[in-house]
């Protein structure tokens, strides 16, 4: 399992120099801030899987660093523990209410604290495999529709940002049906995760691929032409054109057609979504293993 990091954020040198070290010891990557402001930009800068902040520091204190984590989309699901010297219940309770998942007074016993930062990082750990649950498809381990949905509609509206057009590439294996026909099932769920595999290690980095449908794939290509999507949509089609798979009866290899369209010209996504299944379609009639463009 890999180490979870922790970030400590406080201005009190001893008390940071305590918990720096036993937690140290318990196996978590540490990380530490002397200062509320510190302690945000080392948060964006390499996320952690558990903040223990301080309440009172000089500067920001622990509450509005809070506040801040709280409404970053990037980082409001790390869980926060508040350090504070205060014993007060209202002070326990403003902390809990503000999102914090647990509130230590000091001076901490360490044993408490070390069992706290245990309790926090296990329901962490469930969280983190809840949300890869719900976006990853689990037998291709790519992204599921949703996610691909959403992803094409945030490319959506920074491409109205002009930050460049895009390309949506929809791909659907060809007779597909037969492979499960002929080879059987468990075989045709081999070839899924296989195809999955190549297009997951052929796109660049930045581009986006998902499982659409059954056999089908959508492929987010950012800041390209209709025709550099092509030119890499026949990439692809090479790679898995070139893939032997092994079935008890012989070996064989499958065919991907691809549909192509680019967002300039189009006036939304579903426009773009439709016009890639156009030109999918176009690729089937038109004898498959092919790439066709949207008009
Ligand atoms: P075409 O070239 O026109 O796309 O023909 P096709 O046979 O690929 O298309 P069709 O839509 O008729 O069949 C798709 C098949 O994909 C049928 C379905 O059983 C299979 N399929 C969908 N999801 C899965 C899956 O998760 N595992 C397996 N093994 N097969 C699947
Ligand atoms: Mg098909
Ligand atoms: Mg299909």
């Amino acid at each position: 399992m890999k180490s979870m990091k922790v970030l400590i954020v406080d201005d009190d040198v001893d008390s940071l120099a305590i918990a720096r070290l036993r937690l140290k010891k318990d196996g978590y990557i540490i990380e530490s801030a002397g200062g509320g402001e510190e302690g945000l930009n080392k948060a964006r800068e390499d996320i952690p899987d558990l903040i223990l902040l301080d309440v009172q520091m000089p500067g920001r204190n622990g509450y509005e660093v809070c506040e801040e984590l709280k409404s970053d989309p990037e980082l409001c699901n790390i869980p926060i523990i508040f350090l504070s010297a205060a014993d007060d219940i209202s002070e326990k309770v403003k902390g809990l209410d503000l999102g914090a998942v647990d509130y230590v007074t000091k001076p901490f016993d360490i044993f408490e604290l070390r069992a706290r930062v245990r309790a926090a990082l296990r329901t962490k750990r469930l969280q983190d495999l809840l949300l890869i649950y719900s976006e990853v498809d689990s037998l291709t381990e790519i992204y599921n529709r949703r996610v691909l949905m959403e992803r094409l509609q945030q490319e959506w509206d920074r491409n109205l940002r002009s930050i460049g057009a895009f390309s949506f590439i929809m791909a659907d294996i060809d007779r597909f049906k037969r492979v499960n026909d002929t080879y059987g099932h468990p075989i045709g769920d081999v070839v899924l995760e296989k195809i999955a595999y190549i297009l997951k290690h052929s796109i660049r980095s930045g581009d986006i691929v998902g499982r659409y449908g059954g056999e089908e794939f959508g492929i987010i290509m950012v800041n390209s032409t209709a025709e550099e999507a092509c030119v890499a949509s026949g990439r692809y089609r090479h790679a898995i054109e070139l893939t032997v798979f092994k079935s008890k009866k012989e070996e064989f290899s499958v065919t991907v057609s691809f549909g192509v369209a680019n967002s300039t010209g189009m006036n939304s996504v579903t426009e773009l979504v439709s016009a890639a299944d156009s030109a999918l379609y176009k690729a089937k009639e038109s004898g498959r293993n092919m790439v066709c463009s949207a008009v």
